[in-house]
This record gives structure tokens, C-alpha cells and sequence, in this order.
């Protein structure tokens, strides 16, 4: 976390935290903090009571969990908690401990979640094994404190976490309850996504001389040129990489940047992307300057149709080529969405921009409409119904465009026979069939849910969404790249993740240069390039794919036009 000095940001190491937490989120692929964590970070530090209004989405978590977790001694640590965070749900119990455990753990934090529907002799046992910080439900945390089994005289730091919320579903006089019983000198935190009357009420009661800190306060300048569109879509997180697929194809953009939250998440969708055949490159902080000029000659260049980048690396970019911009999540701040979404649409030329967000996300996107008077139209995510009529109307165009072309004459041997005995619309419903096919329009199955804005159960116990097939067109290969024929498709089950896999796995390659994929029904074109062109086909030949021996060879050149 020390390159983006060079960018001239601030950095986790800036606000003065501890190196074992500086490890744990550097290790977690976070470049810098968000803007909340910027504001909330350094009063925490110096044992300032805060309100904070943010919502889901913002980096709130790791706002207050931060400063607790800077707070633990080092040594000997007593049984009971120095921290105690009240959340309206389990969910976000279950959510807020994985994140304070994730953080805290060069710290080895203790940390736990207590909410109802849990046995509670569970609970019981770990409370007594001793803990540093309780993530609770507040009725749940009422019950330990009633059987004297969560004591709370050590507590140093309270968070009331999504305090609107608890308002909402009733837990007012718990929460006054539980406050009553923390010890005078602690520290008291309160986030809210909204700041109604209430809200103010209790922090004035219960806050001293506290900091506020908001995000979006301020009018950022007026978000969206004309020119952009701006659409988003409302996806579970398990389906996101399915999701984006699906829009991408449908939008097909001429060059586009994916805007991830961390490192992590920059690598596992870059790879996810180049599986369903987009030329998709890396770009993040943890790079060299070197390899980061790279990828973006790649982008200009149009050797590469995606940038999947942290905010840190892109910055200062200028993309002249830039269609679409991606934001794979809703930005931590509306100012950060503007200044995404900016790349695009400039100089009179039309931009679009495209974010996914998960439902509890919704409210956040609410914001930024608010804050940047854009507006953001919420859209269907692309049924398999869809993406068959996209793709049918792709190959409408294609043949469209050689229907223009004045090279079709040697192909008159092949029609002019068939015309004599069959219908020629049936002759050409054939010759479409085959066109379309081998443009591998292939598509995954799997149907995505359509999800309800606002908080709502976690869709959990499902792999990532998609498997998505690789779609991507062309009669010749890239610049520089040469295809390969490979001798089985769709119906040996093959999908291009088996082949970006064999590929890399059997040749010097990277699963990112690999280029286009098409998958037909009994075989798949691949580019690789040139350079590797005799590598890569000793090696799939010596492998197998699907656990066949398949025919591995460069493509014939197609029959003159
Ligand atoms: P929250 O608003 O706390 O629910 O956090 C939203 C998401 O942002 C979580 O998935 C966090 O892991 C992630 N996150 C929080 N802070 C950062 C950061 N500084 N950089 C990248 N990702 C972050």
C-alpha cells in the first residue's frame, strides 16, 4: 500500500493505523480508504464519540471496525468484550463479524455475532471462552444481559450500526436498555443511512461532543453529461459475474472499464471475463508502472476490449476510445461516481454508464441520484430469451453487411444447385442457421433472479452464477493473433473456461492472452497469439479437453468471397 503516494491519495498507513491492521487490508486487496473511512477513521482514533450517516456500500464496516480493532492490547486480554456493535439483523450480525474477524486477524480478534434463532448454548460457551468485540442483535444482546452471561463493564467502544433500521423494526427501548448498562467513559459511535428526528434524538442523547461525518453532503457537480447514459441493474452477489456477462454482451461495447473495490476483486473477474471470451485485462495498484502502461496500449490500441481496474490505478486515465464505463459495484460515494462515469461521453460523443448493484445496495444508488440529479434508470438483467434475440439480430447485421459486399459470386455454385430443388428461403434459412451457429451463440442457461431493492436475505450456499459461454464474433482474427481449431464444442460439453484452462495450463500463456472464443456445437475456435501458435497446439495435443483427445489445428483460411 505504499504506491499510491505516487497518486498523491491517503492512505490507510495516513490515518494512523496499526501495521498488523495495515497488513490485513492490504492482504485484502483494499488501495485506499473510502471517503467515510476517511472521515470517521482518525476521530475514532482519537476517542471522539461520531455520527455518521452512510449506508451500505460506503466501507462503513471497516470505518468503526478499524478503530476497535486498533484499540486491542497486545498481550493478556481479559474475557469480556472492550467493543460491542448493536445491528438491526442477523444477517448483518453474521456480516459484520466476518468483516471485524477479517480485519483483525494478525490481531487474533476475537469476535462474535449473537442473534436470535441461534442456539444459545453456543453463544454461552464462546462468551465464556472470552471475546473482544460482540457483534449482537439488540434482543439477543437484552437476553445474555439479563442471564448475566454478557457483561459489559469493559466495554470501551459501542456502535450502533444501521441505527434508522433499528429504530424501524422496534428496538428503541432495547437499545436504551443496553446502553444504560456500558460503562460512562466508553466511547459511543452511531451510523445511519438516513438522519430523521429520532436519529438526532438519540445521539443527542447519547453522544458527547461528537464528530459528524457524512458522505455526499455537498451537491457534487451535476452528475451525468447529457450524453451519458446511465442504467443500473439490481443483482445478488452471486450472480454478479453472470450478470455483467449478460450486459456486456447485449451492450457490446467498443472499449470499457470495470470499476472492482479491491485487487482480489480486479483478478477474479478479469479471469471470469476473458472465460467467456472478452479480451479482459487487470489494471490495479499492485502493479508496476510498466505493466499498468501496458494494458492501457492494449485498451487503445483495441487489443483488449475490457479494463478491470481499481479506482487507485485508473486514476488520471484518459481513454479517448472509452464507451462504457462499469461500476462492478455502487462507488463508496456519489463524488466517485461522477468522476467514473466523467471518462465517458466526452466530446460530444455518447458514453454509457453501468452499475450493478447488489438490493441493499439500492439506497445508495438512491443517493447519488440525489446528490449528482441524475438520473439512473434501474433495468432488467438480460433473460436468456434476450440475449438469443440479441444475438439472432447480430447475425441479422452480419449478414446484412455481406449482403453489401460485392464478393458473393463464387459462393453462386453452392445456392444455384440447391434453388433447383429446394425453396430458396428454405436455402436460406439453412445457410443462416449455419452462419449463426458457428458465430458459437451460445448461451448459458442458468436464469438470473430478478431481485426486490432493500435489505433482503442473503442468497448464500450457491457457487458464482454463470458458467457463463463465451459469444464473440469476427471473420478474422485479431492483429497479431491466429485461431486454432479445436475438434470438440459445445456438445462434448466443452465451455471456454475448459479452454482458457487447458491453455494456460499446458502452455506458457496466460489465461489473459488468450483472445476470442467461439464455441459451436462440435467445435470451438480459439485465438491465441501468433507467436505461441505452434506451442499452444503441441500442447493441447498432448492434453486431453473434457478428458478427450481432440483435433487441435490452425483454422483454414476461410474459402475466398
Ligand atoms: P460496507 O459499506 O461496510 O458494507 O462495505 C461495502 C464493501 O466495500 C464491502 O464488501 C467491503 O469489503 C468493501 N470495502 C470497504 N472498504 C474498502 C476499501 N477501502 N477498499 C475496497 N473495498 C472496501
Amino acid at each position: 500500500m505504499t504506491d499510491e503516494a505516487e497518486d498523491g491519495g491517503i492512505t490507510f498507513a495516513d490515518l494512523g493505523l496499526r501495521p498488523e491492521l495495515l497488513g490485513a487490508l492490504s492482504g485484502l486487496g483494499y488501495e485506499e480508504p473510502t471517503p467515510i473511512q476517511r472521515g470517521a477513521i482518525p476521530s475514532l482514533l482519537a476517542g471522539r464519540d461520531l455520527l455518521g450517516q452512510a449506508a451500505t456500500g460506503t466501507g462503513k464496516t471497516a470505518a468503526f471496525a478499524l478503530p476497535i480493532l486498533h484499540r486491542l492490547p497486545a498481550g493478556e486480554r481479559g474475557a469480556d468484550p472492550m467493543a460491542l456493535v448493536l445491528v438491526p439483523t442477523r444477517e448483518l450480525a453474521v456480516q459484520v463479524s466476518q468483516a471485524v474477524h477479517r480485519y483483525g486477524r494478525e490481531l487474533d480478534a476475537r469476535v462474535l455475532p449473537i442473534y436470535g434463532g441461534q442456539p444459545i448454548g453456543r453463544q454461552l460457551r464462546s462468551l465464556q471462552a472470552g471475546v473482544d468485540v460482540v457483534v449482537a442483535t439488540p434482543g439477543r444482546a437484552l437476553d445474555h444481559l439479563g442471564r448475566g452471561t454478557l457483561r459489559l463493564q469493559d466495554v470501551q467502544v459501542v456502535v450502533l450500526d444501521e441505527a434508522d433500521e433499528m429504530l424501524d423494526m422496534g428496538f428503541a427501548e432495547d437499545i436504551e436498555a443496553i446502553l444504560q448498562e456500558l460503562p460512562e467513559n466508553r466511547q459511543t459511535v452511531l451510523f445511519s443511512a438516513t438522519m430523521p428526528a429520532r436519529i438526532e434524538g438519540m445521539a443527542s442523547s447519547h453522544l458527547r461532543d461528537a464528530v459528524r461525518v457524512e458522505i455526499a453532503r455537498e451537491p457534487a457537480r451535476p452528475g451525468g453529461a447529457p450524453l451519458v447514459r446511465q442504467s443500473a441493474y439490481l443483482v445478488a452477489r452471486p450472480h454478479k459475474p453472470a450478470a455483467l456477462g449478460r450486459v456486456l454482451d447485449i451492450e457490446a461495447p467498443d472499449a470499457a472499464i470495470v470499476f472492482c473495490r479491491t485487487r482480489e476483486e480486479v483478478d477474479q473477474l478479469a479471469e471470469s471475463l476473458n472465460g467467456r471470451g472478452y479480451r479482459a485485462e487487470a489494471l490495479h495498484g499492485g502493479m508496476s508502472q510498466e505493466q499498468r502502461d501496458r494494458v492501457m496500449g492494449r485498451l487503445r490500441g483495441g487489443t483488449a476490449d475490457l479494463v478491470v481496474a481499481t479506482d487507485v490505478a485508473a486514476r488520471g486515465l484518459d481513454i479517448e476510445q472509452l464507451t462504457h464505463v462499469v461500476n462492478y459495484n455502487v462507488p463508496a460515494d456519489p463524488e466517485s461516481y461522477v468522476h467514473r462515469i466523467g471518462r465517458v461521453g466526452r466530446a460530444g460523443r455518447e458514453g454509457v454508464a453501468i452499475t450493478l448493484a447488489e438490493p441493499r445496495e439500492h439506497r445508495m444508488l438512491k443517493t447519488i441520484e440525489r446528490v449528482t440529479k441524475g438520473r439512473i434508470s434501474v433495468e432488467k438483467v438480460p433473460t436468456t430469451a434476450d440475449l438469443r434475440a440479441r444475438r439472432l439480430d447480430l447475425t441479422r447485421a452480419a449478414l446484412a453487411e455481406s449482403l453489401l459486399e460485392d464478393d458473393l459470386d463464387s459462393f453462386r455454385v453452392v445456392v444455384e444447385p440447391l434453388a433447383d430443388e429446394f425453396d430458396i428461403m428454405e436455402v436460406a434459412l439453412a445457410a443462416v442457421k449455419l452462419a449463426h451457429e458457428a458465430g458459437g451463440a451460445a448461451i448459458d442457461e442458468e436464469e438470473i433472479p430478478e431481485v426486490a431493492p432493500g435489505p433482503t436475505r442473503e442468497a448464500r450456499g450457491r457457487g458464482p452464477g454463470g458458467g457463463g459461454r463465451g459469444e464473440r464474433r469476427g471473420r478474422t482474427p485479431s492483429r497479431g493473433m491466429a485461431r486454432l481449431f479445436i475438434g470438440a464444442g459445445r456438445h462434448a460439453g466443452v465451455r471456454p473456461q475448459d479452454l482458457v484452462g487447458a491453455i494456460a495450463g499446458e502452455s506458457r500463456l496466460s489465461g489473459r492472452e488468450v483472445g476470442s472464443i467461439e464455441i459451436a456445437d462440435r467445435f470451438s475456435l480459439v485465438e491465441v497469439p501468433e507467436s505461441a501458435v505452434q506451442e499452444v497446439i503441441g500442447a493441447l495435443r498432448a492434453t486431453t479437453i473434457k478428458g478427450r483427445k481432440v483435433t487441435v489445428r490452425r483454422e483454414r483460411v476461410a474459402p475466398p468471397r
